[in-house]
């Protein structure tokens, strides 16, 4: 039994109306396991341009730091989109993400075989999918110095530099082998070694690391050959690993993989306080309208339980919940079924309450 202190970022659009329903989930698990988790909103985005005429005001910031995670819905929409570059929603979003420092991005990629005719691969293909992708995010080609365009006429350059630390790459290594203690016991960790310098560096760490991980097997495989087997035979992965840019590409490959953006949560962690948000964004065309799927912010609780908290098990409990009511037929408009009722945000959020209490 404890206490967790939780900040919450409802955003605009669609994600005042997925957090509502993940808080509903997280307070039923608090009755349920004997944990209290104290709720305090923070305003980002648009909301808080409306209110504060800033994407990100510094009460927000102090706040969230003070918290054991952030539960964040989404941010943006027509609005705000014309507004100077430092004013838009999504300034505000990347601010956050830096003063949070973190720099492991968590995304699962599970396909329930309910839901497997959803996507356009063929169903005996990806039946049994359940792949957590792990993307370094604040090193490589992305942040690395120098960059920038230069010259002129046909001499003109535009250039970046890949560039990772032995610390950068052990750390999230490290973080990759102790997930798969947890999981299937299997890590990829995928590099560009045959070209790539700082690919090299990242196989011997990865090799280096490994070695304190014997009961895990590691694997690795180039970045090309491992956005091939993605598509081609997705069971084979457990935990990939893998740097800024190759991980951007291949986290997007394998959400995917599982049919509706409205499953799919993530999770950046290794910072102070763990940012925990679903994949999707504000969904303007359906928001206000009871449409919206919250089964993604509701697979990010258990990822904020699971990482953020260390609470395993409460974890596991809001996984099976979400399992039973696809197994029960029940769906949201973005993964509807022949014959199968469509039921409300609201309504799939009390399903799942419902699910869980009876768990
Ligand atoms: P989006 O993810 O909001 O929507 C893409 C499509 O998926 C839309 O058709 C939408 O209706 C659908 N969709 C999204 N979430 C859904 C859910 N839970 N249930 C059912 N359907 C769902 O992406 P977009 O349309 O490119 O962006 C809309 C706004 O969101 C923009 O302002 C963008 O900048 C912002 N955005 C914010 C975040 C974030 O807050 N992290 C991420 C991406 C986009």
């Amino acid at each position: 039994m404890a206490n967790f202190r939780i900040s919450v970022i409802n955003g605009d659009g669609i994600g005042p109306e997925v957090a509502v329903e993940g808080l509903k989930v997280l307070h039923t698990l608090g009755a349920k396991c004997g944990h209290t988790f104290s709720t305090k909103d923070y305003l980002a985005g648009g909301a808080a341009l409306d209110a504060t005429g800033v994407p990100l005001p510094d009460d927000t910031v102090k706040g969230v730091k003070d918290s054991d995670a952030l539960l964040f819905g989404a941010i943006g929409g027509p609005k705000w989109e014309n507004l100077p570059h430092h004013l838009k929603p999504e300034a505000g979003l990347l601010k956050l993400r830096k003063e949070l420092d973190a720099w492991a991005n968590l995304r699962p990629a599970v396909v329930f075989d309910e839901l497997a005719d959803a996507s356009s691969l063929k169903p005996e293909v990806l039946k049994g999918t359940d792949i957590m992708v792990l993307r370094e995010l604040t090193g490589g080609i992305y942040f690395g110095l120098p960059r920038g365009i230069d010259g002129s006429g046909p001499n003109r350059r535009g250039f970046n530099t890949e560039v990772y630390h032995e610390y950068e790459i052990e750390r999230i290594v490290r973080m990759a082998f102790q997930i798969a203690l947890g999981r299937r016991k299997k890590v990829c960790s995928v590099d560009k070694a045959n070209v790539l310098e700082s690919s090299q560096v990242w196989r011997e760490v990865a090799i280096r690391v490994g070695k304190e991980f014997p009961q895990v097997a590691l694997s690795h495989m180039y970045v090309d050959n491992a956005a091939m087997q993605l598509v081609r035979d997705p069971k084979q992965f457990d935990v990939i690993v893998t740097g800024n840019i190759f991980g951007d590409i291949l986290s997007d490959e394998a959400s995917q993989l599982t049919g509706s953006i409205g499953m799919l949560a993530s999770a950046s962690v290794g910072g102070p306080v763990g940012f925990f948000e679903p994949i999707h964004g504000s969904a303007p065309d359906i928001a206000g309208q009871q449409k919206a799927n919250p089964l993604a912010m509701i697979g990010t609780l258990s990822l904020l339980l699971r990482y953020g908290l260390k609470l395993d098990q409460e974890a596991a409990l809001i996984d099976r919940a979400i399992r039973k009511v696809l197994q029960d037929g029940l769906r949201t408009g973005d993964i509807k079924q022949p014959g199968l009722p469509i039921l409300t945000t609201t309504q799939m959020g009390d399903a799942v309450v419902e699910r869980l209490k009876a768990l």
